[in-house]
């Protein structure tokens, strides 16, 4: 009927899917739930994942800060699996996410942290206050495949994307050479050191993917407005990244 219909609506919320918090040894000692959440809100997020290396430890605390602040936690873990790539899990429940941690811990080498040399691994209550170390060595690859790590987290209700393709460390591309163009992966995520279009003109076997950018933030200041959501999310399986879905490029 009239122009404005036909243009693309303001995003309704913005999102941001890769988080640290200080229970990942390499985040800064500010990567608290208070300081993240104030953040976000100050960033107008209405949605952010809490994604540490190999661990669930923090989600709760971050969840019960934020739900003051109306914004949705999506519990998620930055898996390392034995190819040395990093993928992130998303997940609808907290649930979900601890059975993948049972899975994991299951898979991670028993050895501990050193926390003079990689950084202390906390866990933290929703006001901040100290709650435990996490002894046992987070960063590091569990035993557990790619294909191992898509076929569970699918199967208890989540979603992977592979994180950061474009990075020479822990990236699929650098494991694996490509990308397994049948693997259910919801996303490939570009780091904020490359372009969406750099990254397609670098690696022409992932134009037909969904890609993404997300702040991967270990620092408060990281933290960004990364994905424009254009309706809540009901379910992370209803995150359709790419062209048919919520999130357009
Ligand atoms: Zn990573
Ligand atoms: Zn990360």
């Amino acid at each position: 009927m009239d122009d404005g219909a036909t243009q693309q609506a303001p995003p309704m919320l913005w999102a941001d899917l890769h988080i640290h918090t200080v229970a990942s040894p390499c985040a800064e000692i500010e990567m608290l739930p208070s300081l993240i959440v104030g953040r976000a809100a100050a960033l107008g997020l209405g949605c952010i994942a809490i994604t540490d290396h190999n661990t669930t430890a923090n989600i709760q605390a971050v969840a019960r800060c934020a739900s003051a602040y109306g914004i949705r936690v999506i519990p998620g873990m930055e898996v390392q699996t034995r190819e040395e790539v990093h993928l992130l899990c998303l997940f609808d429940t907290i649930e979900q996410a601890f059975a993948w941690q049972n899975i994991v811990d299951a898979a991670l080498p028993d050895m501990k942290n050193r926390d003079d040399v990689f950084g202390a691994q906390l866990v933290v209550d929703e006001n901040d206050g100290f709650v435990r170390l996490i002894e046992r060595m987070l960063l590091i690859a569990a035993d557990i495949s790619v294909d191992q790590t898509v076929l569970e987290v699918n199967r208890l209700g989540g979603i992977v994307i592979a994180a950061h393709i474009d990075r020479q460390a822990y990236s699929i591309i650098t494991a694996l050479g490509f990308i397994p163009p049948d693997m259910n992966l919801a996303a490939l995520e570009v780091s904020r050191a490359t372009t969406i279009a750099e990254a397609k003109k670098r690696y022409p076997f992932v134009q037909n993917w969904p890609l993404i950018t997300n702040s991967d933030a270990h620092r408060l200041d990281e933290m960004c407005r990364s994905i424009p959501l254009e309706h809540e999310i009901a379910s992370v399986r209803k995150l359709m990244f790419g062209k048919q879905g919520s999130y357009t490029l």
